[in-house]
């Protein structure tokens, strides 16, 4: 994973205090056994129905009450609602022509096998460099395949600096756990990195500027985006030098002069940061390799898939496997894609075709008792994933006291309240780099989907502040009291 431990997990003391994490950024086994014992202290599983899917939600204004029905034919009854449905749990598939006619596997990377899948001997296809498709192909290339990657727009991946960690460390600084947790809640990004002394890149020198941007390189992760100096996205010329830094990194990294030109042009044709950067343990040297093949789709634009594999105007790749890595109708598309009905029998889908509208991220217009986390028009993808949830969890779960406490039966925002936070991050974006991108960020890696941010840019800190600030008084909610 690209977050580092221990701020990528829960703060709850119960879950660090008998846990020893064997890396920097866990794989996927260390995180499915972390979970496991996150359920076995925290005695989750009693209140869950597993392999459920919810299909609908309706709330009832007679019994103030949400009923919500499931694929398995169930049907629940709930006082409050909590939407914890995700940011990437919708699947995208990009409609290729010819798709069903390919005949070899062909797996999306969210169906990824649970078994080790055998990819010797074998030519495999991937299409997408998203933090998921470099993590897959920096993975394959060492595993005896023909691998093609079918690149798009070039990731600008950053160094993860894996390294395994020691029970003894992490000892001694579980000793500053509570502190540095307590800490991530009031920083932009919810991570505790030094903060930067000087905000802006004018300020410094060229010698400054180049010391900062080398130490934080050298320290790995995301210090190198969120410990920098701030004006990188908003300041096309502080990007462009974020930018040749990087593009000089890496192509010291790539022997292959057509490689290098395709993965980190020397001429800049994206704005750095303004898609999700990833992280990669050897991934342009993975590209490097022999056995490796990339594709530039700005070059050789993909035609269509045929029966034995993916034509290019070039010409024809056959391959055994192609996975794709085409990311997700993400932030939105698991409240958009499920049937979750308002008071007035309108579906989030419905009200949001023309622009997402929250109060706070946290709920939604007409949709009483209703609670979102890891949200549209939260910080969610913008900061560290388990400060942004856990911020949110205790700001509901301090709103549903509140509640008993004052005999309120239900809250609901205000339209007036859900458009200005709106506005906000609209006119927030404005003054960023992001409006130049297509993004998943911005919506817009899904054809038809209304094109906006879809993230709280205000950073974790301020968010953190303005919603608790919103419970004085319930501004910007309508409370029903009988
Ligand atoms: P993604 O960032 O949306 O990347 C999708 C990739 O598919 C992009 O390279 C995109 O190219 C390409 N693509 C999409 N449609 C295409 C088409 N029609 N033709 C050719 N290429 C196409 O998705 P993702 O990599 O699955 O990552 C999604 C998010 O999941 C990440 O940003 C991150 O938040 C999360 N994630 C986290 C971790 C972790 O370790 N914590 C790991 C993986 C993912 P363009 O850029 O040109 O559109």
């Amino acid at each position: 994973m690209d977050s580092e431990v221990p701020f990528y997990a829960l703060s709850i003391t119960e879950a660090w205090k008998t846990w020893k994490w064997a890396e920097r950024f866990p794989g996927h086994e260390e995180i499915r056994r972390y979970f496991q014992h996150c359920d076995k202290v925290l005695d989750l599983s009693k209140d869950a129905f597993f392999n459920t899917i919810v299909t609908e939600a309706r709330y009832d204004v007679d019994s103030l009450k949400w009923t919500i029905k499931t694929n398995t034919g169930g049907t629940a009854y709930a006082t409050y609602l909590i939407m914890a449905t995700g940011s990437s749990y919708k699947t995208h598939i990009p409609g290729f022509e010819g798709l069903s006619n390919y005949k070899g596997i062909l797996l999306h990377s969210s169906a990824w096998p649970k078994e080790q899948m055998n990819v010797i001997g074998k030519r495999v296809g991937v299409i997408g460099n998203g933090a998921t498709g470099v993590q897959i192909v920096q993975t394959l290339a060492q595993e005896g395949c023909e691998l093609t990657t079918f690149i798009r727009t070039p990731n600008v991946a950053l160094p993860m600096r894996q390294r395994q960690l020691t029970d003894d460390e992490q000892n001694v600084s579980k000793g500053f756990y509570e502190s540095l947790y307590a800490s991530t809640r009031n920083t932009i990004a919810g991570f505790p990195f030094n903060s930067v002394k000087k905000a802006s890149i004018w300020d410094a020198t060229p010698e400054e500027r180049l010391e900062l941007f080398n130490e934080l390189w050298d320290r790995g992760g995301f210090n190198f985006t969120v410990g920098n100096f701030r004006d990188y996205l908003r300041d096309k010329k502080a990007n462009a030098i974020f930018y040749d830094f990087w593009a000089q990194k890496v192509r010291a990294r790539i022997t292959d002069p057509w490689k290098r030109d395709v993965v980190a042009p020397l001429e800049q044709t994206q704005y750095f940061g303004t898609k999700r950067p990833s992280l990669e343990r050897d991934y342009y040297e993975a590209l490097d390799q022999p056995n490796v093949t990339v594709v530039s789709l700005k070059k050789t634009p993909l035609v269509r898939f045929e029966e034995n594999g993916i034509r290019t105007t070039e010409k024809l790749h056959e391959f055994d496997i192609v996975v794709l890595a085409t990311g997700f109708n993400a932030v939105t598309g698991s409240l958009t894609e499920m049937d979750l009905y308002d008071t007035e029998g309108r579906t989030v889908r419905d009200k949001w075709r023309d622009g997402v509208y929250t109060y706070l991220g946290l709920t939604i217009p007409k949709m009483p008792n209703l609670f979102m986390v890891y949200s549209p028009q939260a910080p969610t993808a913008f900061a560290n994933g388990t400060p942004v949830i856990e911020i949110q969890i205790d700001w509901i779960a301090d709103v549903i006291t509140k509640m008993r406490e004052e005999n309120i039966r239900a809250i609901t925002p205000r339209f007036e309240a859900a458009d200005e936070w709106r506005s906000n991050i609209q006119s927030m974006n404005q003054n960023t780099l992001h409006i130049y991108s297509d993004s998943w960020y911005m919506g817009s890696n899904i054809p038809g989907k209304k094109r906006e941010q879809l993230l709280y840019l205000g950073g974790l800190g301020t968010y953190n502040r303005v919603t608790k600030e919103a419970l004085d008084g319930w501004k910007g909610f309508e409370l029903t009291r009988t």
